[in-house]
Order: structure tokens, then C-alpha cells, then sequence
């Protein structure tokens, strides 16, 4: 698998970066069952990758996400987490080495970490936040609910400096219900999609002839949102299933490409421009 993709859209160009490699249960991908069946599972899916979205706006360097590094598969990882950090070195196999991490691949692209604007968190799962550590000086942006509830977070591998801008969805959004504008031309908002976490949102690219939604773990892969299946691991049923009807429904007003972080074709769908 290539770690990096690159597309321009209207003249926007945006670059997939693969930062690693996970895997899960089969039962925490698989529709839901409950966290003591995910735990029990002898049964493990094949390695998937950990996207993340490099997006170079006019206003600024987007980042989604930020990948894992390789210090996650050091035994005593995870030993500061208590009991989220116990279930998250049971449920989740890595396999990171030091040059796929998102700032290492970001300085192969000619990108200073330094110079990224903003960096959107989907949400506070170790997977997600464990390249922090390269962007002390983007503004960093999670939205509040997730702050205040972080469901299966591991908030002792946070950065010392970790201060996020909390986000509130202030914008009325006739299809996510709410959004927050990120940039000034209206291109790029981050919109709420509860459900896999209290706080999950995604970032909404909107394209003269086709929009992009980064989508975090909504579901793990498109084929997911298209069968309308909750993965085995989210807060509660109703919010994920909500969201995904949400995505679906705009997924039929608008041509869009659809980005799960573990979905193996996510990355080939953005280059084909493929649209759900
Ligand atoms: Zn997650």
C-alpha cells in the first residue's frame, strides 16, 4: 500500500498519508455486539491502515487527524491509562515504524509541520492523537463534547502543551444540523457525527462538482455506510445509526467522496474521485 495519494480538487490539493498499520477485532468492526464480546474475541481483522488528510487550503494547512508513532508498541505504552489504556493494549494491534509517522512524511512532501494551520481532531482515540506531537504550534481543534466525555481515551499520551480550541456548532446546517466554518470561503466546515465517540465530528470539503467528507471512524469502511451497519464499538446505536443515515442522505443531495480513516480504498476513491 502507497503511503502517500495526492489529488487536487478546484485547485485545492489534498494528500493521503497512510501513518500505519491497525488492527481490531473482528467483532469491534463487525456490527455492534458489545464491548465484553470485543474483548473476549479470539478473532482479529486484517492490518488496516491509519489515514491522514493533509488539506492545502489557500487560508492554510489543514491537517485531519494526526496517525500513531512508534513508541505505541513499547510494552509499558499505554501503563499510564488506567483502565482505558488496559482495554485499548487488548483491543488494538499496531504496527508503526518511525518514518511512516504523519511529521516525518509531512517534511517528504517539502511541509514544515510548523507551517500546518490548523489540525482537526475527529475524535481522541490513541489512533488520531498520537501525532500531536509534531503540531505544538497549529491551532488544534476538538469539538467540546468530546473534551468533556472522551470515550476510550488514553489522555496520558497527550502532549504536556495539549490545549485545544474546543468546538461548538454554532452554524445552523440544513443536513448535519449544525457546523462549524472552518474557512472563510465556506470550502471547508467541520461538521458533528456522533455516535462512535461523544464528541466524533468529521470535516466537510464542499467542491464545485463534488464534495469530500473525512469521516474518522463514522464506520470503518464505505461499505458500511452503504449496508447502514454500526461497527461494534460506539457509544450507543441510535446516535451512530443517526449519523450514518445523516451522511447517507447527503451522500444523495451531494456527490461525495467518503474517507473513513481505516478504510483501505480510501485513499484510491479520493484519486478516482469516487463518490458513494
Ligand atoms: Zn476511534
Amino acid at each position: 500500500m502507497h503511503s502517500i495519494t495526492t489529488t487536487t480538487i478546484d485547485g485545492v490539493t489534498i494528500h493521503a498519508i497512510n501513518c500505519g498499520l491497525v488492527k481490531v477485532k473482528r467483532s469491534h468492526r463487525n456490527p455492534s455486539v458489545g464491548a465484553p464480546a470485543i474483548l473476549l474475541d479470539p478473532f482479529w481483522t486484517e492490518w488496516l491502515p491509519i489515514w491522514v488528510w493533509v488539506i492545502k487550503h489557500p487560508e492554510g494547512i489543514l491537517v485531519v487527524d494526526t496517525g500513531e508513532n512508534h513508541h505505541v508498541t513499547d510494552s509499558d505504552y499505554f501503563s499510564c491509562g488506567g483502565a482505558n489504556g488496559w482495554v485499548s493494549r487488548k483491543i488494538l494491534r499496531f504496527a508503526i515504524q518511525e518514518q511512516f509517522e504523519i511529521g516525518f512524511q509531512l517534511k517528504t512532501l517539502g511541509i514544515d509541520p510548523a507551517d500546518v494551520r490548523w489540525v482537526v481532531l475527529t475524535h481522541l482515540h490513541i489512533d488520531h492523537t498520537d501525532g500531536l506531537k509534531y503540531f505544538p504550534r497549529a491551532e488544534i481543534m476538538v469539538a467540546k463534547a468530546e473534551l468533556d466525555q472522551p470515550y476510550g481515551a488514553v489522555p496520558c499520551t497527550f502532549p504536556t502543551w495539549f490545549n485545544p480550541r474546543k468546538i461548538t456548532f454554532t452554524q445552523p446546517d440544513k443536513h448535519f444540523g449544525k457546523a462549524y466554518p472552518l474557512t472563510s470561503d465556506g470550502q471547508i466546515s467541520i461538521v458533528p457525527t456522533i455516535g462512535h465517540a461523544y464528541g466524533h465530528q468529521s470535516v466537510l470539503f464542499r467542491g464545485k462538482t463534488v464534495d469530500v467528507l473525512f469521516a474518522g471512524d463514522t464506520t470503518f469502511t464505505e461499505q458500511q455506510l452503504r449496508q447502514r451497519q454500526v461497527a461494534g464499538i460506539c457509544t450507543d446505536k441510535g446516535s451512530a445509526r443517526r449519523t450514518i443515515d445523516t451522511i447517507r442522505a447527503y451522500c444523495q443531495y451531494r456527490p461525495t467522496i467518503y474517507l473513513p480513516t481505516h478504510d483501505s480504498q480510501s485513499a484510491l476513491r479520493l484519486k478516482q474521485q469516487q463518490v458513494v
